[in-house]
C-alpha cells in the first residue's frame, strides 16, 4: 500500500516511528494509503529544519517574499483541479466543493502577496528634541499549524500563507484522515522557490501534536478542530509559554423571522445544512423558525431534500458526497434515534436512502423537527447531514437561544427588516454573522473566528489578525548623535 510521508527540509522523508494509520476513499470505503505517524524525534527533526531555515528567511526582503507568494498563487491557480481531486479522493466532498475550498485558500495567498504593505509600521518624528520613534513587527520564529480533516487544503493555507509571508518558518501537522493535500502544497511552495525548511509537514496524531505543544523552539501554534482538542491545545500550548489560537467546533443557527422570504430561506438552509455533507464548521445545523412559520418552512425544506443528488465526489452530477469515516457516519446517524427517543420528529430519515453501490460512508439527507434545546441532537455538534429545526415564539426567544448555546462560531438571520437585522448583529454572541447569507465565512482580508467554545485564545485566524498573531511588536526610540546638544542628565526621559 502506498505510504504518505513527511516533508522535512524540502524533501519527502519516510517515517521511522514504525507507526502508520489507514487513509480511506470515503466513496468506496476502501483503504487507499498508509500515512506515517510521527514520533517525538521526527517532530524534533521538522522543528530543527525550520530553525535552520528561519534566519535566512526572515532576512529575505519583503519584495522577494512577495515574489514567491505571487508564484505560489500562479501555480495553485494552474494546479487547482489536481488539488481538488486529491481533496475529493480522501475527504469525499464533491469536486466542485473541493475546488471552492482551494479557491478560498488561494484568496489567503493573494492576501499574503501584499505582505510589504501589511508589515508597514508607524513612525513619529520629533517625539522629543531630535528623537524619533518607530514601531515594527517581527516574525516569531518557528510556528506550527494543526489542522482538521474537513478542509485539508484551505485551513492549512489560512495559517501558513500569513505565517510564512511574515518571515516565520512553519511546521504543519495535517489531519491523518486526508493527509495528501499537505504534500501537494509542500511541492507547490518548493516549485515557487520557497527555500527548503521554511515549510515542513509532519504527519501524525496525538503524539505529534503533543510533541509540538511541548517543543521549546515552537513559538506559536494555530489549531483548527473540535472543541475538546482545541481546549487541550490551548491549555497545554499556553502552559508551555506559546502563543496559541485554537478554533473549535460549532453549532450554527439560522434564525428565520416571519417576514423572511421562506423559499429563499429554505434554499439557504438546504445549501448550508447539507453542503459538504454537513462537515463544515460553518454549516447551518439548527434552523430556528420564529413565530408561526415553522410548519411551512419545514415543508419547504423537506420538499427540496429528495432532489439533492448524493454520490461519489468524482461523479459530476453529485451535489453531496459521503462522510469522512464509517464510525463518523454511524455516529451522525445515531442522532436520528436519540432525537426521536427524546421527542423530536423525524421528517426525513436519510438512512433509508440507497445512495450508492459499494461500501462508501454515505448517509442521506435527514431532517429533524420539533427539536428542543435539551436534546442531544441540539446540544452536540453532529457534523453531518442532519438538520434540526427548533421553534421560537419571538425574535427575543431566538436570540436568547443562540446566545445561551455554548458555541459561537457563525449565525445567520433571514429577514427583510433592516432594523431587526441591525439589532441582531448588535446583540448576538457569535464571531461571524450573516444577514440573509447562510455561511458568512469572512473574505481573506477580514479575519475568521468564533466566540465562546468555538475559539480559545484572543486572536482570530488569517487576514489582519493573522498578521498580528504571527508577528510581535517592537518600538524603537532613536536619536542621532549631535555632540552640540549632548549633556549628562540623570532625570527621567521627558518629552516636553
Ligand atoms: P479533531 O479535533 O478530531 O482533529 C483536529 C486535529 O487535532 C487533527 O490534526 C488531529 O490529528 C488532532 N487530534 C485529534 N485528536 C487529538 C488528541 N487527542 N490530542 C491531540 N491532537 C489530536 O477535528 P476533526 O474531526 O479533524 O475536524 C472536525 C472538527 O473541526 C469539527 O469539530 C469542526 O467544527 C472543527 N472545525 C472548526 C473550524 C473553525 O474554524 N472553528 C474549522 C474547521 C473545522
Amino acid at each position: 500500500m502506498e505510504r504518505i510521508n513527511h516533508w522535512i527540509g524540502g524533501k519527502l522523508v519516510p517515517g521511522s516511528s514504525g507507526r502508520t494509520g489507514p487513509v480511506f476513499d470515503p466513496a468506496t470505503g476502501r483503504q487507499t494509503h498508509e500515512v506515517d505517524l510521527a514520533s517525538t524525534e521526527e517532530v524534533d527533526a521538522a522543528v530543527a529544519a525550520s530553525l535552520d531555515a528561519f534566519p535566512a528567511w526572515r532576512a529575505t526582503s519583503l519584495s522577494k517574499r512577495a515574489d514567491i507568494f505571487f508564484r505560489i498563487r500562479e501555480l495553485l491557480e494552474q494546479r487547482k483541479p489536481e488539488l481538488a481531486r486529491i481533496v475529493t479522493s480522501q475527504h469525499g466532498k464533491v469536486l466542485s466543493d473541493a475546488a471552492g475550498e482551494v479557491q478560498r485558500g488561494l484568496e489567503n495567498v493573494e492576501f499574503a502577496c501584499g505582505i510589504p504593505a501589511l508589515l508597514k509600521g508607524g513612525y513619529s518624528e520629533q517625539v522629543a528634541t531630535a528623537v524619533d520613534v518607530y514601531s515594527i513587527r517581527q516574525p516569531l520564529g518557528v510556528v506550527a499549524g494543526i489542522t482538521p480533516f474537513n478542509f485539508p487544503a484551505m485551513v492549512p493555507i489560512w495559517m501558513f500563507a500569513n505565517a510564512i509571508a511574515c518571515g516565520n518558518a512553519f511546521v504543519l501537522k495535517p489531519s491523518e484522515k486526508d493527509p495528501s493535500a499537505s504534500l501537494f502544497l509542500a511541492e507547490v511552495l518548493a516549485d515557487a522557490g520557497l527555500p527548503d525548511g521554511v515549510f515542513n509537514v509532519i504527519q501524525g496524531d496525538k503524539v505529534a501534536v503533543d510533541a509540538i505543544l511541548e517543543h521549546p523552539s515552537v513559538r506559536a501554534v494555530s489549531f483548527v478542530g473540535s472543541t475538546p482538542i482545541a481546549r487541550h491545545v490551548y491549555e497545554h500550548g499556553t502552559a508551555a509559554g506559546k502563543r496559541v489560537q485554537a478554533l473549535g467546533g460549532a453549532k450554527n443557527h439560522m434564525v428565520v423571522l416571519p417576514d423572511a422570504d421562506l423559499d429563499m430561506a429554505a434554499d439557504a438552509a438546504v445549501s448550508a445544512g447539507y453542503g459538504s455533507a454537513g462537515e463544515r464548521c460553518m454549516a447551518v445545523s439548527v434552523v430556528t423558525a420564529v413565530g408561526d412559520i415553522g410548519d411551512e418552512l419545514v415543508a419547504k425544506i423537506a420538499e427540496r431534500l429528495p432532489n439533492v443528488r448524493v454520490g461519489a465526489g468524482t461523479d459530476p452530477d453529485a451535489e453531496m458526497g459521503p462522510l469522512i469515516t464509517r464510525e463518523h457516519r454511524d455516529k451522525v446517524a445515531s442522532y436520528l434515534d436519540s432525537g426521536r427517543e427524546q421527542g423530536a420528529t423525524i421528517v426525513r430519515d436519510g438512512r433509508q436512502d440507497r445512495v450508492a453501490d459499494g461500501d462508501g460512508f454515505f448517509l442521506g439527507l435527514s431532517l429533524l423537527d420539533h427539536v428542543t434545546t435539551v436534546m442531544d441532537c441540539y446540544r452536540d455538534e453532529i457534523f453531518g447531514p442532519v438538520l434540526a429545526v427548533v421553534r421560537a415564539d419571538s425574535y427575543e426567544d431566538a436570540v436568547r437561544m443562540v446566545n445561551a448555546n455554548p458555541y459561537g462560531n457563525g449565525v445567520a438571520l433571514f429577514t427583510r427588516d433592516g432594523g431587526v437585522a441591525r439589532r441582531f448583529q448588535f446583540e448576538v454572541d457569535a464571531g461571524m454573522v450573516g444577514v440573509n447569507v447562510p455561511i458568512p465565512v469572512p473574505v481573506a482580508y477580514y479575519s475568521f473566528g468564533g466566540w465562546k467554545s468555538s475559539l480559545f485564545g484572543d486572536s482570530h485566524m488569517y487576514g489582519p489578525e493573522g498578521v498580528q498573531f504571527y508577528t510581535r511588536g517592537k518600538v524603537v526610540t532613536s536619536r542621532w548623535p549631535d555632540p552640540a546638544t549632548s549633556t549628562v542628565d540623570l532625570g527621567f526621559p521627558r518629552t516636553r
